[in-house]
């Protein structure tokens, strides 16, 4: 069993960005057929303010519960999660989530995300957030930034201080990390500019992520898009030795966002190549490939 941790459905063009060709449900169909992925988690977008790039707007299903029935009209291919901004409901620490987490529930969604605002993972409005899609098993997966404006992932400092917190505050809820401020950490940083970029070379000592893998067991990794791709493959020999020590904890996704040939991501192929090469073992890759994803999902075939 594949599983797309991190799939989309819409149209995610942005004013500078409009020769590419944009995502529909039938896109993201044949996509999985074309790469031999038996499942993809569909992510709805957008969600928060920051995350409102205007073309989607005027495409097909632009908003997130249209997403969710287009999916579950395909529940042998995939799954919906559901999504929101914290600052829905009143744009209140204490604001009650239950009855929108319920119906989301009810259409067929395994989880929240992914998850942005351009707020600090510690946000009290977020740790809420995250507490209640811990109490009806919901998971979560962020996207993930520094620190600055402009930004529409949950945003951190150097050392990811700030997720730390969000999971000792949320600790029932299990919380999948994607996005450059996710995978930088991987290795430590010279500053935040950093955090939000795609850094490269040796990996070195003294990455966060590690430390958090290692510390909090309801911390996952989705090695979707750029960021992740980039993490484990620019330093290989450290690339592989991570892969190998977190491959339960570890999901394969794409974050694909386009439905143009160069809109195709090469993880699954990577994957691929490093258990014909035996670097990985085949329960290695079947666990990252899809395993994990199916314990995190609690879904079973
Ligand atoms: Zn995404």
């Amino acid at each position: 069993m594949i599983i797309d941790i991190h799939a989309h459905c819409c149209d995610l063009r942005t004013p500078g960005s409009m020769d590419r060709v944009p995502l529909t449900m039938d896109a993201l169909l044949a996509r999985l057929n074309d790469e031999g992925i038996d499942r993809a988690v569909m992510l709805p977008w957008p969600a928060c303010p920051e995350a409102v790039t205007f073309p989607g707007l005027f495409g097909d299903m632009p908003d997130v519960v249209s997403q969710i029935r287009a999916s579950a009209a395909h529940p042998d291919r995939l799954i919906p999660f559901g999504n929101l901004d914290v600052r829905w409901g009143g744009n209140s620490a204490s604001a009650d989530f239950r009855w929108l987490l319920e119906r989301y529930v009810d259409l067929g969604c395994r989880g929240i995300g992914e998850l942005g605002g351009n707020l600090p993972f510690d946000d009290p409005r977020v740790v809420n957030v995250v507490r209640q899609c811990g109490e009806l098993d919901l998971p979560v997966l962020f996207e993930s930034c520094g620190p600055g404006e402009g930004k529409y992932g949950l945003i951190d400092e150097p050392g990811s201080p700030r997720l730390e917190r969000l999971l000792q505050l949320a600790p029932n809820t299990t919380i999948i990390g994607h996005g450059p401020g996710f995978w930088a950490e991987i290795g430590p940083l010279l500053g935040p500019e950093a955090k939000s970029g795609y850094p490269t070379g040796p990996i070195g000592d003294g990455g966060s992520l590690q430390r958090l893998l290692r510390t909090y067991p309801g911390l996952f990794a989705d090695i979707s898009a750029y960021s992740g791709f980039n993490a484990l493959t620019r330093d290989p020999q450290r690339g592989l030795a991570f892969i190998k020590e977190f491959s339960d904890r570890l999901l394969f996704g794409t974050d694909t966002c386009f439905a143009d040939a160069e809109g195709r991501m090469p993880q699954l192929g990577f994957l691929k190549d490093l258990a014909l090469a035996g670097g990985i073992t085949d329960e290695e890759y079947a666990a990252i490939v899809g395993g994990n994803a199916e314990r995190v999902l609690a879904f079973k075939a």
